[in-house]
């Protein structure tokens, strides 16, 4: 499925530093018309996801792009630990089910082994 012209936006606003692009260097990085992305622009900014900013590029009056809520980037490695990620149950397993995470053992011991090593590295505590 090709990205939507807010996704492009969205991507290279969170490849780029902090302190945003300008509107004029986003639409040449993107290949499209001013008015076209002006109205990608003001979807984003409608929905929390970036702000703009007035900007004097030389001569010129621009915008500069902000990114405000950044997408996390979550290490496949921080949840190995959950017994669920190499249970042959999984399939079986929801919440009213026979087999349910309310009530297995399996996760209960995971989630306190987990816990007892952070507890003794001190993330626990700092969490
Ligand atoms: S909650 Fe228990 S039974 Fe369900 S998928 Fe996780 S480990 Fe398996």
């Amino acid at each position: 499925m090709p990205e939507s012209l807010e996704e492009r936006i969205l991507s290279l606003l969170q490849n780029s530093g902090g302190d945003g692009v300008l509107q004029s260097t986003l639409s040449k990085s993107l290949d499209v018309d001013g008015k076209t992305l002006l109205r990608s622009l003001s979807k984003l900014e409608k929905r929390g996801m970036i702000k703009r900013e007035p900007y004097q590029d030389g001569g010129k009056r621009t915008y500069r792009i902000i990114l405000l809520k950044r997408s996390q980037k979550v290490d496949l490695s921080d949840v190995l630990w959950v017994s669920c990620t190499v249970c042959p149950d999984l399939e079986r397993c929801g919440r009213g089910q026979p087999i349910s995470p309310e009530t297995c053992e399996k996760l209960t011991a995971s989630i306190k082994l987990e816990y007892q090593r952070l507890f003794s590295s001190g993330a626990a505590k700092n969490a």
